[in-house]
């Protein structure tokens, strides 16, 4: 079954429940959101009325839960721990995150693994392992998909072998929560041909294995391949196209794991500034490529 959804605003007065009402708005049936801004650790109480409304409505538009996503600001950053009073407040506040996970029962968050700056990689992917068991040892029915990065800068995470290189670091009581979350902008700027996905999936298969796949960010992108640059673009509009990414999207191999557009605003403007999701579902729907922005 396709899921297909986007990133969406959490914002203070409405919370799950505006998520869910701006999703339904684009045609979606899954869903994208930060708990509050992507850029701080700012978080404000959950209100329970508005959780549990949000939740009655997805059952009456069957949206399934369980294919909902939260994504974790992206100031996280577990790979460096120079210093150790920042690499602990990273931990703590994932920690909080994956607490707020659990109260609002959205329960996967994507983390971008972090940037190993002036250390090397190997310790990056040792301290992002260290932090993962320390932060999931006590939490419950909660999952962490760790973002297939661009490669930008220092970023750990942008290769299969980077990622399983955190993943075999794990505490067995730990590892079964770590699933990937994979992104089509990233893959590609980091050196992965999309047009070649069957080829990307058979050596994750081989060495993370497809099962661990539980999110993909469908973006294209402005860059070529390996670029490392990591600017998202909207479908059809960028270096990756339309069809190739269609491909992703019907690939037999990643049916039921929900697909999570993260492509740029329409900004011609202004005023006339508009979120492109709704045009995107449908010609993913259609699978057919429409100039909606030129129109
Ligand atoms: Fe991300
Ligand atoms: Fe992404
Ligand atoms: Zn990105």
């Amino acid at each position: 079954m396709l899921y297909i959804g986007s990133h969406t605003s959490y914002l203070k007065d409405k919370q799950l429940l505006g998520v869910l009402e701006e999703s339904l708005s684009y045609g979606s049936n899954t869903f994208m959101f930060y708990t509050g801004s992507n850029q701080s650790t700012l978080r404000f109480p959950i209100d329970h009325t508005l959780r549990d409304k949000a939740h009655s409505l997805m059952k009456e538009n069957n949206i399934d839960k369980e294919k909902c996503i939260v994504h974790a600001p992206f100031i996280i950053n577990l790979a460096n721990n120079s210093d150790e009073r920042k690499y602990n407040f990273y931990i703590d506040f994932l920690k909080q995150e994956l607490d707020r996970c659990i109260e609002l029962d959205i329960r996967n968050l994507v983390l971008h693994p972090g940037s190993y700056t002036t250390l090397t990689r190997e310790e990056g992917i040792k301290n992002i392992a260290n932090g993962l068991n320390i932060a999931l040892k006590d939490k419950e029915n909660v999952n962490l998909l760790l973002e297939y990065m661009s490669g930008k800068g220092t970023e750990v995470g942008s290769s299969i072998n980077d990622l399983k290189g955190i993943i075999d670091l794990l505490n067995d009581d730990v590892k079964n929560k770590v699933f990937v979350c994979l992104d089509t902008c990233h893959m590609n700027d980091s050196g992965v041909d999309i047009k070649d996905i069957d080829k990307f999936l058979d050596e994750f298969d081989e060495k993370i294995g497809i099962n661990k796949i539980k999110c993909i960010h469908i973006n294209d992108s402005y860059n070529p391949v390996a670029s490392h640059k990591d600017r998202h673009a909207n479908l059809g509009y960028g270096t990756i196209g339309f069809d190739n990414l269609i491909n992703v999207i019907y690939n037999k191999r990643l049916d039921d794991i929900p697909k999570i557009l993260e492509t740029p605003w329409i900004n011609r403007n202004e005023k006339d500034t508009w979120a492109p999701y709704k045009y995107e579902i449908e010609m993913i729907r259609k699978k057919e490529f429409v100039d909606y922005i030129n129109l």
